[in-house]
């Protein structure tokens, strides 16, 4: 058990797990739920706005842990190839996950998840 642990460790982790079972983390990162003010508000925190609501999700609750740089942003992404669908089914390929479906509005949710990233200043 580690007492200690970096952003790369982290990330070494995630990208371990990922090669492991690409399915099981895809589906995982990509459940979010609305969340209330007191969380959305919290500094530290990283969340996602959504026409329905702001969303946390396992990134935000990992990027917690290690809090935000001076221009808000955490450390740890997830990215994505440019394929993408949002939870409508429509094709959202060349946005981020952290986009809205210009369509609908929906949450970009299925990507293919390349790896997990530090966020480059
Ligand atoms: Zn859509």
């Amino acid at each position: 058990m580690k007492e200690t642990i970096s952003v790369q460790d982290v990330l070494d982790r995630l990208n371990s797990l990922l090669a492991l079972d690409r399915q099981v983390m895809e589906r995982l990162f990509t459940i979010r739920f609305i969340c209330n003010d007191a969380i959305s508000q919290d500094p530290d925190t990283q969340v996602l706005q959504t026409q329905g609501g702001v969303k946390f999700g396992v990134v935000g609750l990992l990027n917690t842990l290690f809090g935000a740089d001076d221009d808000g942003m955490g450390a740890i992404a997830a990215q994505y190839s440019p394929r993408c669908i949002c939870n409508e089914n429509h094709d959202v390929s060349g946005l981020s996950v952290n986009a809205e479906c210009e369509l609908c509005g929906g949450t970009v949710i299925v990507g293919n998840l390349v790896r997990f990233v530090r966020v480059a200043k």
